[in-house]
């Protein structure tokens, strides 16, 4: 059983692995056996989680990024590949929030959230397309979030942005399904992240709502993430593809 969850010899490339939910994931494949190439845009950060990331005993390193950027994109997966000599797994996990009204919202901002937040998935997941249908399988993980099926005021680019990852997971997996690339998303309930002390203390009694709200009681942690992604990323889940999984502590399964 155990074999079917066994990552060793596998390479993994996490956008925004540096921190958050990326590095609650990385760590997770790192247990599993996977090298990972951590990709973000802040050295430092990304220093400490290439540190920790390698006490567990496999081969990690940065890799620099701008997600914003298609060419970037390609170069990180053409960095990843060169440094490792393969590429198995994708975590699409950049992302950003601009929490506004829609009327307070500029022309950059909502590129910049959306961009960010979808357009780069496309671009990293066309990137790495060709290394893993060379290799004859591959998995592609993608970040949606609760947003992908709930709004809120003051998330019009952020819901619809990772409302569309959803959608554009499902036409990566039909489309190389034949390949034996799995595409999924993963929706995130509210994790203990920076993205979210940000919303903290920018939404009043955000947090009171996030505990009362959530059937678990409590806020996720990055460490909450580490199994989905193991899954997703191993044999086990070799016949799983095109799906949305809600890991949130119940968070959409309540009305409220
Ligand atoms: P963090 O702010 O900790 O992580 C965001 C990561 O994205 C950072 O590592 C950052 O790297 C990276 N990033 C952002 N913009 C770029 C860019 N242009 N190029 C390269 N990297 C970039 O927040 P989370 O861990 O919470 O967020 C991770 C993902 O999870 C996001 O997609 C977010 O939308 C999603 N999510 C989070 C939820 C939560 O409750 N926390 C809930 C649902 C979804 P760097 O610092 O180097 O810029």
């Amino acid at each position: 059983m155990v074999g079917l969850f066994d990552l060793k010899g596998r390479v993994a490339l996490v956008t925004g692995g540096n921190g958050g939910i990326g590095l609650g994931m990385a760590k997770g494949l790192a247990e599993a056996g996977a090298d990972i190439a951590v990709a973000g845009r802040d050295a430092k950060k990304a220093a400490d989680a290439v540190a920790a990331l390698a006490a567990l005993g496999v081969q990690a390193a940065f890799v620099a990024v701008d997600v914003l950027s298609a060419a970037s994109c390609q170069a990180m997966v053409a960095e990843t590949a060169k440094r490792f000599g393969r590429l198995d797994i994708l975590i699409n996990n950049a992302g950003t929030a601009i929490r506004k009204r829609p009327e307070e919202l500029s022309e950059e901002e909502w590129h910049r959230v959306v961009d960010t937040n979808l357009t780069s998935i496309f671009h990293c997941a066309k990137a790495a397309y060709p290394h893993m249908k060379h290799a004859g399988r591959g998995k592609i993980i993608n970040i949606g979030s609760i947003m992908s099926i709930f709004a809120a005021p003051w998330v019009a680019p952020y819901a619809a942005s990772k409302g569309g990852v959803v959608q554009l997971s499902k036409a990566l997996a039909t489309a190389w399904a034949a390949d034996n690339i799995q595409v999924n998303t993963v929706l995130p309930g509210w994790i203990d992240t920076e993205l979210t002390l940000g919303a903290r203390r920018q939404v009043p009694g955000l947090n009171e709502k996030v505990i009362s709200r959530t059937p678990a009681g409590r806020w996720g942690t990055p460490e909450d993430m580490a199994g989905i992604a193991v899954f997703l990323a191993s044999a086990a889940s070799d016949f799983v593809t095109g799906t949305a999984i809600p890991v949130d502590g119940g968070f959409a399964s309540m009305v409220w």
